[in-house]
């Protein structure tokens, strides 16, 4: 029989001796949470509605957790609580009858955090993520703190816990569906970069819902922490306005220059004469000039600011922040220069996966742009787009199963618009239409499950493909 009730606390982390848990989804984050579990003596059920690889099976099965897979049974139900991995959606069945059971619900992340001693910088945000993550990695390291950098961004936070060193620090890439189902998660710092439209199918096309659940990662912080926002984000200025005196300290960033701004007293980290500013403690210090910044455009000038902002929280000294910054080389499939041919350059922007993202690389540049995009429409509106893609792009090839619906709505607006059937075609195409000073910009504003596993994937076809000109 179920237990349903359990009350979810940390202290569950030493109370998980004989309780029953079952786990859902048999990918990394899941195997990672059942081996947590397991060693901490739960008996696991792992759940999957997809067969399990044959090596993981075998681990799990030597770990002592049992199985089920290629289908959901109700035995997920014969459980303390419930973990669930980040690819689960809410309307999954097993979902809804643990809601319907009034079983707990806890992500993958959550449960990690209650083995957690040492400070937690948590990333999350629609667009910007892995590279701030990766960005603050960077940072810590070379101001010498031990640091592990985990979550959306490569390995499980579940699979780190266990083997962290007091003094150290956890950077963790946190998506959103990791934090529909925090209960106590607390991270020391917590940054949302920016709230945009994303990944609206599994929130009910409710923008409202989308946010609430990127803004969770504030949830339950306390005085001594603190959220670093983007001021310029409406939805994040709504937020905060909902933070009390027993919620975390708030610290903005703004690209507005500092003398215009009314909203100063929240601003940490801001623009002075075109200069990057931090001010905590009411002490101002001018950090650096845009363009020393290895990042190009304005969208990483974000995601600078809200790294050192973070930084200044945890004490890192300016010389090794500026250093930092000046040295990070970027994440590859983001605005990644490929290869240059006959003076056109080619950017492997793989993982534009929705329109702001998109809109933010076609700023970055000041030629003219062949852009290749489509893929898996995830329901954004690529009507956005159409005033930057009039001023800077001159040829659109669409692709994937997105290809005519932004071939109709931003053909229109340039020189030359085509649809390829496949990714060589219109890399081909590409190379076609391009003159000397232009740049063939990969940035498909769309999932890549149409056509490949992953964006990576999506990436390095293109990158070989653009090698084989
Ligand atoms: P995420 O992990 O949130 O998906 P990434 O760092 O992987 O973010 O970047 C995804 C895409 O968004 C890339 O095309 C990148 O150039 C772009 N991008 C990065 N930072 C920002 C930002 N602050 N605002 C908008 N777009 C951004």
């Amino acid at each position: 029989m179920s237990t349903a009730g359990l009350h979810i606390t940390r202290a569950l982390a030493r109370d998980l001796g004989g309780r029953r848990v079952t786990v859902l989804g048999g990918a990394r984050s899941g195997l990672a949470a059942a081996r947590l579990l397991s060693e901490h003596g739960a008996a696991v059920l792992l759940s999957d509605s997809r067969p399990i690889e044959a090596a993981a099976r075998a681990t799990m099965q030597s770990l002592g957790v049992r199985i089920e897979e290629g289908g959901h049974t109700p035995r997920v139900l014969e459980a303390d609580f419930i973990v669930t991995s980040p690819g689960v959606p809410d309307t999954a069945p097993p979902m809804q009858w643990a809601r319907e059971a009034g079983l707990p619900i806890v992500s993958e992340l959550e449960l990690a955090s209650w083995f957690c001693e040492v400070p937690i910088v948590a990333i999350t945000g629609s667009n910007g993520k892995t590279t701030t993550t990766s960005l603050m990695g960077h940072l810590l390291r070379k101001a010498g703190l031990p640091t592990v950098v985990c979550g959306n961004i490569g390995s499980p936070f579940s699979a780190h816990v266990s083997g962290l060193v007091p003094g150290s620090v956890v950077v963790l890439e946190v998506s959103s569906f990791q934090l529909d189902h925090v209960h106590t998660f607390r991270p020391h710092v917590a940054m949302v970069l920016n709230v945009t439209e994303d990944h609206l199918d599994r929130y009910g096309y409710d923008m409202g819902r989308y946010a609430a659940a990127k803004f969770r990662i504030a949830a339950f912080q306390r005085p001594g922490d603190a959220f670093i926002y983007c001021m310029d984000d409406a939805l994040s200025i709504d937020f905060v306005q909902t933070l009390g005196p027993g919620g975390p300290r708030k610290l903005g960033f703004t690209l507005a220059d500092e003398p215009n701004h009314p909203s100063l007293p929240d601003a940490a980290g801001y623009l002075k004469d075109g200069s990057l500013m931090l001010r905590l403690d009411n002490q101002e210090e001018r950090l650096m000039q845009p363009d020393e910044l290895a990042l190009r455009g304005r969208h990483n000038v974000y995601n600078s600011l809200a790294a050192a902002v973070a930084a200044r929280v945890l004490e890192v000294r300016s010389d090794v922040m500026r250093e930092s910054l000046r040295t990070f080389e970027g994440v590859p499939h983001r605005l990644e220069p490929v290869r240059e041919i006959d003076g056109v350059r080619y950017v492997n922007d793989s993982k534009a996966t929705n329109v702001n993202a998109v809109w933010y690389a076609l700023e970055s540049f000041s030629e003219p742009i062949v852009l290749i995009a489509g893929g898996r429409d995830k329901g954004n509106d690529y009507g956005k787009l159409a005033p930057l893609v009039e001023k800077r792009v001159r040829a659109l090839i669409t692709i994937g199963e997105a290809a005519e619906a932004i071939h109709t709505r931003l053909g229109p607006m340039v020189q030359d618009a085509v649809m390829a059937d496949t990714l060589a075609d219109a890399v081909h195409l590409a190379h076609l239409l391009a003159r000397s000073g232009d740049v063939v910009l990969l940035s498909p504003a769309c999932a890549s499950f149409d056509m490949f596993d992953s964006y990576e994937d999506r990436g390095d076809q293109f990158k070989q493909l653009v090698s084989n000109l």
